[in-house]
């Protein structure tokens, strides 16, 4: 979905880009990656405008501060 811009349920072209938002008190759309929301991982998502399904994808270079956090 991300890279075709076709949504897989319903092969809708109808897609739009939400950006993931990191606010004071971890309003929007994130992951904590640390102690502060200076370290906050984005996740910015995809929506069918037709059908409704959405998914979450997390930028490339920021998975490691995930995997650091989240695995142990
Ligand atoms: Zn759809």
């Amino acid at each position: 979905m991300k890279n075709t811009n076709i949504c897989p349920k319903c092969q809708s072209k109808d897609i739009i880009r939400i950006e993931g938002t990191a606010e004071p008190y971890g309003v929007g759309n994130n992951i904590r990656a640390g102690a502060t929301i200076f370290s906050a991982v984005l996740v910015n998502r995809y929506l069918c405008c037709d059908c409704g399904y959405s998914e979450e994808w997390i930028d490339k270079d920021d998975i490691p501060k995930l995997k650091k956090k989240y695995c142990k």
